[in-house]
């Protein structure tokens, strides 16, 4: 099994590169994001809890938030067994610790982080303009300024984290999609 962590700040290409890796190496991918985008759709319980939060900018509960991935790894226990990109999880200490024991459990562990390293003045141009096609509730200016405050106040630690678990690969995220996804691949293949 390879689980590989896809971190970087709102509008650093997490789900853009997250395409081509699924395509190359076959990984099953998990987009909190996505799933939770899912539940609002479809108008469910937990759509409307995270709603709330997610419309203002802010972080879903850790508890609630570990449960969601838990239960997502669980219910897909054979498509995750050649390994996960994990996309948008985790963005807390909590959840990386959370994420650690959840594959521990399964004789698992995070194979490698890589970290989309993207000036925040390029994140929001980024933003902005994908919400004139996303139609997303968070892609509107002021809520991608708290997202970016909440990034690098929750989230922008786990750099640390991971670096000191040996595991954090740093990937300059300015440039064209196709050469930061050769940077990427370098960093992969490294650790296979
Ligand atoms: P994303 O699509 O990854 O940009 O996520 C969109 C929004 O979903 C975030 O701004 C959060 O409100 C929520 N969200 C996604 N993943 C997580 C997570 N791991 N922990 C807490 N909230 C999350």
């Amino acid at each position: 099994m390879f689980n590989l962590v896809i971190f970087g700040a709102p509008g650093s290409g997490k789900g853009t590169q997250s395409e081509r890796l699924i395509e190359n190496y076959g990984l099953y991918h998990i987009s909190t994001g996505e799933v939770l985008r899912d539940h609002i759709k479809r108008g469910t319980e937990l759509g409307k809890i995270a709603d709330s939060y997610i419309s203002v900018g802010k972080l879903i509960p850790d508890e609630l938030m570990i449960n969601i991935l838990a239960d997502v790894l669980d219910k897909n226990a054979e498509a995750t067994g050649k390994g996960v990109i994990f996309d948008g999880f985790p963005r807390t200490i909590e959840q990386a610790k959370a994420l650690k024991t959840m594959l521990a459990k399964r004789g698992s562990q995070v194979n490698v982080v890589i970290g989309l390293e993207v000036p925040d003045e390029e994140l929001v141009d980024r933003l902005v303009k994908r919400g004139k096609e996303s139609g997303r509730s968070d892609d509107n200016l002021e809520t991608i300024t708290k997202r970016l405050e909440v990034y690098h106040s929750q989230t922008s630690p786990l750099r640390d984290f991971y670096v000191a678990e040996g595991l954090y690969a740093a990937i300059n995220g300015s440039g064209s999609i196709d050469s930061i996804f050769a940077d990427i691949c370098k960093a992969v293949d490294a650790r296979m």
